[in-house]
């Protein structure tokens, strides 16, 4: 956009405030500055060097710079230095204080340890008692994942041993689906607003449950706990006719 071109600025403002309002589920895009547009590149390069040297330089201009730039991809710069596994970027964007948003369940979709472990002992010391969880905190409309998606049940998706046993030895409890009759107040609710995203839950609380590596940590008999899911999955495929073939070949 030209510099001075105040109309097209106006209504492009306009128009951003007007997505951000009324239509939740359209990202809302944001033109990146020449600054930021560099600051992405060589962070997705891995240049540690130039990423400090910029934040830097750039810390007192938020007029042309924000850490918390994502491209039109939605990747920050903490996402990148994820993706790519760079433990040395990923410590220098904390160290500026870069917003984590969902980087842990990034990190645990990569399968990627040690960024889990250095993003737990970051959400601790970030984290207000009561507030929710910086992956809880995302904006949905930038979301890669669902709301019901916690650390743990990724994890238990991609049966990642070790970090299922980091998380559970934090204190992460496991997911307890409601009843698929179930008439609580959250259930009805729930399923009332969206009921297609309300089974998705509960296939991927019972995908999660399934993990090998889930019931060798959490179960004192692997073999029956084994047994009784599959018989609750069975009695589920039956009933939950959208998902059924997801539930059966468990
Ligand atoms: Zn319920």
């Amino acid at each position: 956009m030209k510099q001075g071109d105040s109309k097209e600025e106006l209504l492009g403002s306009v128009h951003n405030i007007a997505r951000q309002d009324y239509c939740v589920d359209a990202p809302v895009e944001v033109a990146l500055t020449p600054q930021e547009k560099r600051f992405l590149l060589v962070a997705e390069r891995g240049d540690c060097a130039t990423v400090r040297k910029m934040l830097d330089e750039l810390k007192d201009q938020p007029e042309v710079f924000n850490i918390n730039c994502v491209d039109p991809l939605n990747r920050s710069s903490l996402i990148a230095a994820i993706e790519n596994e760079n433990i040395e970027l990923i410590n220098i964007l904390l160290e500026y204080n870069i917003q984590v948003k969902d980087a842990l369940l990034h990190a645990i979709k990569e399968e990627y340890v040690e960024a889990v472990e250095i993003l737990l002992e970051w959400e601790e010391k970030i984290h207000v008692h009561g507030q929710p969880y910086s992956w809880e905190a995302v904006d949905r409309s930038s979301s890669t994942f669902t709301p019901d998606i916690t650390p743990l049940i990724l994890a238990a998706h991609m049966n990642n041993y070790e970090i299922l046993k980091i998380l559970l030895d934090r204190g992460a409890t496991l997911p307890m689906p409601h009843d698929v009759r179930c008439g609580c107040d959250e259930c009805v609710a729930s399923s009332e607003h969206d009921s297609l995203r309300h089974s998705q839950a509960r296939i991927n609380a019972y995908r999660a449950l399934s993990s090998p590596s889930l019931i060798a940590l959490s179960s004192r008999d692997p073999l029956l706990t084994a047994f009784e899911l599959s018989w609750e999955l069975r009695r589920l495929s039956t009933m939950e006719a959208e998902f059924r073939a997801d539930y059966n070949v468990r």
